[in-house]
């Protein structure tokens, strides 16, 4: 059989609602035209984000009611340990309620105001976690990243050149520690390669800097090299993901990506004292070790997701859905970020839409159509997130994990089409109100 389905059934289902043309208008004008300010009841397809909106298990749910709520010692984290170090070899594994908190407390004890930290491609909470610090934050994507047509198998990788360089300007001692985000999510969902990875180890091993994974999209990732890289086709997912982790020192994991979970998160060493450090700062804010800011129940959601996600039949599905999305509307004329990711469809705006400049905002003009026409929500990932720093101007079509059935994606590539053959007619946007930071979440805006 050619057709790949979706691997589970439905048992519980949450109704969807409709919104009339006029009934949106009239919500997008309440919300200044930011589709953050928008009520969720109102949105019909939410493809905002992937992170903690996927439908979980029926042994995820059962795990829950396993939860042991016990502040210190709970089995619910002797669970979710075993799992994590079953997957990762990592010695110490500290919860956090999210990945951002795994985050700040990695760069707390390690960066100090005039350190570097690299990175393929830095997530927004991971760069600003670094530079509160007072330590910078610098991206090195491989050059041919930059080519959004270029369809190559593993467009997430660093440039290992560019690292040798910045090691040699900087000096080993002012880089606490490398790291690569799999898959490179601000990169369009692009995975690394195990070669990648392993030459990116090699460097900072020289030159003894330890190695972390940003491992939000493990799974994502282990499947694209399962699938594309020479030599891992006879792995399982799992074997795969053992050998990405065993190349790090360590890694931030956030749960509510492949974890399947809808909060949590963790941090993970093999270094005793940095360890213990860590520990002091987590129970400063997040909780006792053996929680860590999670209820029992989360842990056991998280323990249960963690090996969900490596089944190949769920990676398959997974994969193959976001492709078809992406090659839908590809294939008709719209640009999307090539070849498509793992977890998104990343919509090439400023090339869809050269007749609105950058600074009246095609991608966040696209998102406001796109919701006027078919109560889709997507995110602008351009100027209106990054200011001058943007480099692309993208609107980015996630999609949550075990959710939307393939004739959900048919509504979506069906709208997407419309908008793109009256594209003419669509105007760009002008910001009337902006706070000081993270603007993109509660700027507001007039049509122009
Ligand atoms: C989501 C994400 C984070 C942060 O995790 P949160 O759980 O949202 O705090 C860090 N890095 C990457 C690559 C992510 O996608």
């Amino acid at each position: 059989m050619k057709t790949i389905i979706e691997p589970f059934r439905i048992k519980s289902v949450e109704p969807l609602h409709h919104t009339t043309p006029e009934e949106r208008e009239r919500y997008l004008e309440e919300a200044g035209y930011n589709l953050f300010l928008i009520e969720a009841r109102n949105i019909l397809i939410d493809l905002l984000t992937d992170s903690g909106t996927s439908a979980m298990s029926t042994e995820q749910w059962a795990a829950m009611m396993r939860g042991d709520e016990s502040y210190a010692g709970s089995e619910s984290f002797h669970r979710m340990r075993r799992v994590v170090q079953d997957l990762t070899g990592f010695r110490h594994v500290i919860p956090t309620h999210q990945g951002r908190a795994a985050e700040r407390i990695l760069f707390t004890v390690l960066c100090r105001p005039g350190h570097v930290v690299p990175n393929n491609t830095h997530f927004d909470t991971t760069r600003a976690n670094i530079e509160f610090t007072g330590a910078r934050a610098v991206d090195l994507p491989s050059p041919e990243a930059a080519d959004t047509q270029a369809r190559l198998d593993f467009k997430g990788n660093m440039d290992t050149a560019a690292l040798e360089r910045l090691i040699e300007t900087e000096g080993a001692a002012r880089i606490p520690l490398v790291m690569l985000t799999v898959t490179n999510n601000s990169g369009g969902g692009q995975p690394v390669s195990l070669a990648n990875i392993e030459a990116v180890r090699r460097v900072a091993a020289r030159h003894g800097i330890p190695l972390y994974l940003d491992a939000c999209r493990f799974a994502e990732n282990a499947w694209f090299i399962q699938q594309r890289e020479p030599g891992c086709s006879h792995l399982t997912p799992k074997q795969v993901a053992q050998k990405m982790f065993s190349l790090a020192d360590g890694c931030t994991f956030s749960a509510k990506k492949d974890a399947f979970a809808n909060i949590g998160g963790f941090l993970c060493t093999n270094d005793d004292r940095l360890a213990a450090q860590e520990t002091n700062l987590l129970i400063l804010t997040e909780g006792f070790p053996t929680y860590g800011g999670l209820a029992g129940r989360d842990l056991d959601a998280i323990a249960v997701g963690l090996e969900e996600v490596l089944d190949p039949d769920y990676l398959r599905y997974r994969v193959v859905s976001t492709g078809y999305l992406g090659r839908h509307i590809a294939d008709a004329g719209v640009p999307i970020v090539e070849p498509p990711g793992g977890h998104a469809i990343y919509i090439d705006a400023a090339r869809m839409l050269p007749h609105i400049p950058r600074s009246q905002f095609p991608a966040q003009a696209l998102a406001v159509e796109l919701y006027r026409h078919a109560g889709i929500r997507s995110v602008e990932i351009g100027s209106v997130m990054f200011g001058a720093e943007a480099r692309q101007e993208l609107l980015r079509l996630a999609i949550p994990r075990r959710v939307y059935t393939q004739s959900h994606i048919d509504y979506v590539v069906e709208a997407i089409l419309e908008v793109n053959a009256r594209k003419q007619a669509l105007r760009g946007l002008e910001i009337v109100h902006e706070p000081p930071f993270l603007r993109h979440f509660t700027a507001r805006f007039r049509r122009l």
